[in-house]
């Protein structure tokens, strides 16, 4: 099959070479030409585990190609996937839905013969009849099928989860795109990955339903984790007490510095607002949202008080800065707001992550970065992990306690155990584990 996708980021780039690998011819469109640029000289424009090796080989096998012009592939294309950002719009949290419906003014001046228009992006309920209509009105000629097709990918894992999803979920509303829907994913039904069709509008609630409910997840034991501390139970052991019922399940229960990344913070946003537009609003993911805003502070208040109280003048360093590990994703990380609210208190703030620190310095001002851990750490009183990174799971504590100013560690994701690190000399604090636990 001939496939164009649009929008060459995190989800257009893995899909796109993913769906070359299957086989299928592919073009990767984006209008950030440097972008562009980069991928024709073999160079990722993002960190992805595995990324590379997969675009080079199908480049080179003539499957993948890259391109800043979309009509050419569009014209000859059987399916066109829309992958552009739907990001919070400013001001109000509804989905800025201007790059999707750019995108869909754009290729339909190009659309020949019969094509699906397959929306990845994560757009509200109704989007689809909306591309539909600029489509239609744009060009009234075009024989096209909107369906929508969402992504469930995870950043830092995404070619494995592309590859072995755990379902397919596809919305049409013209029978013609279940064929060349089920084509497209051939390889991967093959594998016995449940292709679910559903109408549009259902199939684009899913990806809202679920994201929400994952971040519901998280803030349940994000509060749990908090009485935890309070009562003197461990978080950890009541996640697995719990998690062992099939019911709730194992995954999605670590206790942590509160949710961030590129989807779970704007997509229940989103959510809340069309549920509100609609006239039904859903108060457990409101208070989801509230409870995870406020948990970000909360755990820069929580370094304070492991300092005793006052952090003035005196340097903290951060371990891990990415919303989660594998990614250099810095879009709504937990480190952002913590980081602000330690300088807030008069930190002086130093910081380390292996993939991270090229766009966090565009996004913090004042910070120091380090070189690798160690020289994060050098000086400071306090050593705290925001992201669970493996480079972080054994570290040589005895250096770090010759060279920190304080021997504290506060481990924001329970990777240690306070038997682990208290032998070392260190103070340790964590989350939702009492502390002579
Ligand atoms: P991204 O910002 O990494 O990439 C979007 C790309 O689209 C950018 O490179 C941008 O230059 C390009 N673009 C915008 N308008 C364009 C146009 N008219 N023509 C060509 N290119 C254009 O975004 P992302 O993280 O890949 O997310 C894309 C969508 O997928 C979002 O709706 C997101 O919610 C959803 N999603 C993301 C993830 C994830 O883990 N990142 C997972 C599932 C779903």
């Amino acid at each position: 099959m001939r496939i164009a996708v649009i929008g060459s980021g995190y989800v257009g780039l893995v899909s796109g070479a993913c769906l070359s690998d299957f086989g299928h011819d592919v073009t990767c469109i984006d209008k950030d030409e440097r972008k562009i640029e980069a991928l024709r000289r073999g160079e990722m424009p993002i960190y992805e585990p595995g990324l590379d090796s997969i675009v080079a080989g199908n480049v080179k096998m003539g499957r993948l190609a890259f391109s800043t012009e979309l009509g050419p592939a569009v014209e000859v294309a059987d399916v066109v996937f829309i992958a552009v950002g739907t990001p919070s719009r400013r001001g109000d949290g509804h989905a800025d839905l201007s790059y999707v419906y750019a995108a869909a003014r754009e290729l339909a001046q190009s659309l020949r013969g019969f094509t699906v228009v397959a929306t990845k992006s994560t757009v509200p309920v109704g989007t689809g009849d909306e591309i539909d209509r600029i489509i239609r009105e744009t060009n009234p000629a075009a024989d096209v099928a909107v369906v929508s097709n969402p992504e469930f990918l995870r950043e830092g894992n995404a070619i494995d989860d592309f590859r072995r999803p755990d379902r397919i979920v596809v919305g049409i509303a013209d029978e013609r795109a279940r064929q060349v829907m089920t084509e497209v994913y051939r390889p991967l039904y093959l594998n016995q990955a449940p292709l679910v069709f559903t109408t549009r509008r259902t199939s684009e609630l899913i990806k809202y339903a679920g994201n929400a409910f994952l971040a519901m997840k998280i803030t349940f034991m994000n509060e749990i984790a908090d009485l935890c501390e309070e009562a003197g139970a461990n978080v950890q052991d009541v996640a697995r007490g719990i998690g062992l019922d099939q019911r709730i399940g194992s995954k999605f229960l670590h206790a942590g510095p509160g949710y961030g990344g590129s989807c779970f913070p704007k997509d229940t946003l989103a959510l809340i607002k069309s549920a509100q537009d609609l006239g039904k609003p859903l108060r457990l993911v409101e208070t989801t949202v509230a409870v995870n805003d406020t948990r970000k502070r909360a755990m820069a208040r929580k370094v304070i008080a492991a300092c005793g109280g006052d952090v003035r003048g005196r340097k903290i360093s951060i371990l891990g800065l990415t919303f989660k590990p594998n990614t250099d994703d810095m879009r709504e990380s937990p480190a952002l707001t913590i980081i602000q609210a330690l300088q807030d208190a008069g930190a002086r703030v130093a910081a380390y992550d292996p993939e991270g620190m090229e766009q966090a310095r565009s996004l913090l001002e004042n910070v120091t970065f380090g070189s690798d851990p160690y020289d994060a750490a050098e000086g400071a009183e306090a050593l705290v992990i925001v992201t669970e990174w493996n480079a972080f799971r054994a570290m040589d504590f005895q250096r770090l306690k010759s060279i920190m100013a304080t021997p504290l560690l506060v481990d924001l994701r329970n990777i240690y155990r306070k038997e682990e690190i208290r032998p070392h000399g260190f103070a340790y604090v964590s989350v939702g584990r009492p502390a002579e636990d």
